[in-house]
């Protein structure tokens, strides 16, 4: 993830607590994840700014906590950074408005008429939206939200074909919902992806390397190195596409 920045620290030895927590520090949450590794490393990721740090076995808890406590004022500042990225004007669906699909940008071009409300895409530039006579703006973004879940469902089904045979997996099921902190999910027992409706707005190797990143768990649960090498196996410029994706404006 090339939005994400790594500090260390050299450690002191101790014996306790080899378990994975949640650390508090005023109203900043961090995740501690305990590992066979040489130094702690701290790491701020997009898009919400969520906090971790990889600590090595030994060390112990406090030296964590004073560790995060020097860095509070560089943390504050990345996820500053994260937050200045993912904010928009709130969206009225108007005629004019910017709105992405497919990775490319279009303007928002809103047509009244008396019939079924329906999107077209006109000349690689507007989105028209059909809207009925009287639709107030829950009504429009629920039109184009409809429309969106509709052409991610249609993309999906041959990208998952595609990338199962590749990888050598089978799913269930999958669906799309909207998601705030993911991009997609998959419940290994029951074999079964969730894509983010998001995904719509972003260029299509984004959507695909989701859909492999959730597939190659069914062959790794965890995002180690074995995942890792999983992932460069089969789709070499993954880093690449998730970096796009964590940092695209939609
Ligand atoms: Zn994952």
């Amino acid at each position: 993830m090339g939005m994400k920045s790594t500090e260390s620290l050299k450690l002191s030895k101790n014996n306790k607590n080899i378990r994975n927590y949640q650390l508090r520090i005023g109203n900043l949450l961090i995740d501690v994840v305990k590992k066979d590794i040489k130094n702690l490393h701290l790491s701020v990721h997009p898009p919400n700014g969520r906090v971790r740090i990889a600590s090595p076995l030994r060390v112990d808890n406090e030296t964590i906590r004073l560790f995060a406590i020097s860095k509070l004022g560089w943390i504050r500042k990345k996820q500053a950074k994260f937050q200045a990225q993912s904010r928009q004007s709130p969206r009225e669906y108007v005629s004019g408005e910017s709105h992405y699909y497919k990775g490319d940008r279009y303007l928002l071009n809103v047509i009244y008429h008396q019939a079924a409300p329906k999107v077209v895409i006109r000349n690689k530039t507007y989105i028209d939206i059909y809207v009925r006579y009287g639709s107030i703006q829950e009504q429009r973004e629920q039109v184009l939200t409809n429309w969106y879940r509709q052409q991610l469902k249609a993309e999906i089904p041959n990208l998952i074909d595609k990338w199962q045979q590749i990888i050598g997996v089978s799913i269930n099921d999958w669906g799309v919902k909207k998601m705030r902190t993911k991009w997609g999910t998959c419940n290994i027992q029951a074999k079964r992806i969730w894509l983010n409706l998001e995904l719509i707005k972003k260029p299509t190797h984004c959507l695909e390397y989701v859909i492999v990143h959730e597939l190659v768990h069914l062959l790794e649960r965890h995002h180690g190195d074995r995942f890792k090498a999983y992932m460069s196996k089969f789709m070499p410029n993954w880093s690449f596409y998730k970096e796009e994706l964590n940092s695209f404006p939609y």
